[in-house]
């Protein structure tokens, strides 16, 4: 931003403004992302996610003491070293006594000074009931038909209903709480897997209730078990958390904690985040308070690790979101080290649990090293594959994309699309970019923020609750927003610069069209997105999108080679990926890897059947 826009930031307006404010005789610009700010924000940059459990101390330590075992729940004690045992028996590790039935729900952890807060707000309004509970406008039922496929040996047969699967009261309750009337088609598959304590390597696409599918066995096993966070009272400072789920962003560990927090309400199980960027005295305060998940992105935890704040020895769950990415390039090294070079148990004797939209073969090799006896699970894009997003693609100059784009707003006021619930996401290349474009939606009467990495971590948070309220209905992003991030309402992906990776591509107009819903994705493309074009073009006639004749012709012209991903393969196919196991050259020999077959279904279909060869199991109707 220049300085004589930044310089001379005061009142900032209120509502979704451009952000232009009278100042005297002349206009002053106020960036978007400084608006509305609470007086406080810069005295305290502690984000908002991460000191949501200090909100609720209570003032006398004995008041908070055991967490009591209400009603027979298996509840935590306190400490040992803030004096003594709960009411419920409570002890250092184990809450223990009186809790015979792990599944009362009333058990919501109270360690020491620190109470869990309501993460639903709800409290004393009544229970809620599946019969009368609504979806809150998500139409998983457009999930119904997605293909799935599963591969790998003794593949426990798909749910249909949560009531199939014995979750225990609490987390049932918050499932109820949530609104979730049945399971999504990952959730189907991959929580009866997870349970049965098998590893999983499982495709699926932000949006399709991935969180949920690794969150439930989490949580179930760790009420199960009746374990908590163990202490060791020599390292009274040291976090030994049970269960690590690990996200390559910032934003994306926050959402996963929100969720995770939701869906572990009262049933004794504690999640804690852990993510750069963010001052780390608050998150050691949190992880001192005892953690059973840990939610972190690989930085701030190797940082953890190095400062003997966390041990791993007691990990038995393993969860990467959005783990191609985090198996890439770039990450790889840090993974390597905290999953292997730490005190972290080895595969087999931890249970791991990988995520990812996208699972490219050599990926998927790496991943073997971190799994043992895996299943691999592919659920259909549904960004890609089905129809719930329109995509477009049209020819725009690099000097016309910013009148082009203005164009498309000004047609979405004029429809009255651009709502506070209709939201807009623009993504182009590069930090200055976004900067620059949002700087010019402003001054053109058009609310933006924007997000990238250059901005600190308040901005982000800042911009991201901005967009999603609807206060600045555009945002403009570089790729560090395009996964995994659960925006609802997102109307319209523009792709003002297409990435050069058709993955990536799948991944941003996946923020739109989800959790069922129809979306618009639109794309300026021209001559210097050539290599993308035989990609795009296959991905668009797989998802029966128009593919125009002009883009077919780029295609045909760069089909050798052209539009492959990073990792040199095509990124279309009804799935974000394939059983590597599966090729032949991995199968050297006729030796069957994992023993048995594949199978194919409709989430529904289950055929049981495992013998006999790859695919020897279709059961679905769309093959
Ligand atoms: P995720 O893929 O985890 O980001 O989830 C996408 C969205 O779907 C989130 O808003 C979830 O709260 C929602 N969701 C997840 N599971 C279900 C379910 N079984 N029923 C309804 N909504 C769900």
């Amino acid at each position: 931003m220049p300085a004589t826009w930044s310089e001379s930031v005061e009142k900032a307006p209120t509502g979704g403004g451009v952000g232009i404010t009278s100042h005297a005789s002349r206009s002053t610009y106020v960036p978007l992302h400084l608006r509305n700010r609470p007086p406080s924000a810069s005295a305290d940059p502690a984000p908002s996610a991460a000191v949501s459990y200090a909100g609720t101390l209570v003032g006398n330590e004995s008041q908070g003491q055991g967490g009591a075992a209400v009603g027979g729940f298996q509840s935590y004690g306190p400490r040992n070293d803030r004096g003594g045992g709960g009411g419920g028996g409570g002890g250092l590790s184990r809450g223990g006594g009186g809790g015979s039935a792990w599944n009362n729900r009333n058990g919501g952890w109270d360690r020491g000074r620190e109470r869990e807060a309501n993460p639903f707000q709800d409290d004393g309004v009544p229970e809620p009931e599946f019969a009368v509970q609504e979806n809150s406008g998500i139409n998983f039922d457009a999930y119904e038909d997605i293909p799935v496929e599963t591969s790998g040996k003794d593949v426990p047969p798909p749910v249909n209903t949560f009531a199939e699967i014995d979750l225990g009261d609490a987390l049932n309750m918050n499932i109820k709480r949530c609104k979730y009337v049945k399971p999504t088609p990952v959730q189907r598959h991959a929580i009866p897997i997870s349970l049965t304590g098998r590893d999983l390597m499982a495709c699926a696409q932000t949006g399709s209730g991935k969180t949920a599918a690794f969150c439930f066995p989490i949580i179930s096993g760790i009420m199960k078990s009746g374990q908590s966070a163990q202490r060791q009272p020599r390292m009274p400072r040291m976090a030994f958390p049970l269960a690590l789920i690990l996200s390559p962003t910032r934003e994306l560990s926050m959402q996963i904690h929100e969720e995770a927090k939701k869906f572990s309400y009262q049933t004794g199980v504690k999640a804690v985040v852990a993510y750069g960027g963010a001052p780390i005295n608050q998150q050691l305060r949190e992880l001192e308070r005892g953690v059973d998940i840990l939610v972190a992105t690989p930085g701030r935890l190797v940082d953890l690790l190095e400062r003997a704040r966390v041990s791993l020895q007691n990990i038995r769950y393993l969860a990467l979101d959005e783990a191609d990415r985090m198996l890439d390039m770039g990450f790889e090294p840090q993974i390597r080290r905290i999953v292997q070079q730490m005190d972290m148990p080895p595969p087999g004797v931890r249970q791991t649990l990988l995520f990812s939209a996208t699972f490219p073969k050599e990926i998927q090799r790496l991943a073997a090293d971190f799994l043992s006896n895996y299943i691999f699970l592919a659920v259909g894009r549904v960004g890609s594959s089905t129809e719930l997003i329109l995509q477009r693609i049209e020819y725009v100059l690099e000097t016309d994309k910013r009148s082009h784009l203005m164009d498309l707003l000004h047609a979405q006021r004029a429809n009255g699309v651009q709502a506070k619930q209709a939201l807009t996401l623009v993504f182009v290349e590069t930090k200055k970019g976004a900067d620059s474009l949002e700087h010019w939606l402003c001054i053109n009467g058009f609310p933006a923020t924007s997000i990238h990495g250059d901005r600190t971590q308040q901005e982000r948070e800042y911009a991201l609750r901005s967009f999603k309220s609807g206060k600045t209905p555009i945002l403009v992003a570089t790729d560090v927003a395009a996964r995994g991030l659960d925006i609802p309402h997102v109307a319209h992906v523009v792709n003002f610069d297409l990435p050069n990776d058709i993955d990536d591509y799948v991944h941003r107009i996946g923020r739109t069209g989800r959790a069922g819903k129809t979306g618009l994705a639109t794309a300026f493309f021209n001559d210097g997105n050539a290599s993308l074009a035989k990609s795009l073009a296959d991905l668009m006639q797989e998802a029966n999108q128009e593919v125009p004749a002009w883009l077919a012709r780029f295609a045909a012209r760069s089909s050798f080679g052209g539009g492959r991903n990073r990792r040199g393969q095509g990124g279309g196919g009804r799935f974000g990926g394939r059983d590597f196991r599966k090729d032949s050259s991995y199968n050297r020999g006729g030796m069957d890897m994992y023993g048995g077959g594949s199978n194919m279904n409709n989430g529904y279909n289950h055929s049981g059947g495992y013998g006999g060869g790859f695919g020897s199991a279709v059961t679905s109707a769309w093959d």
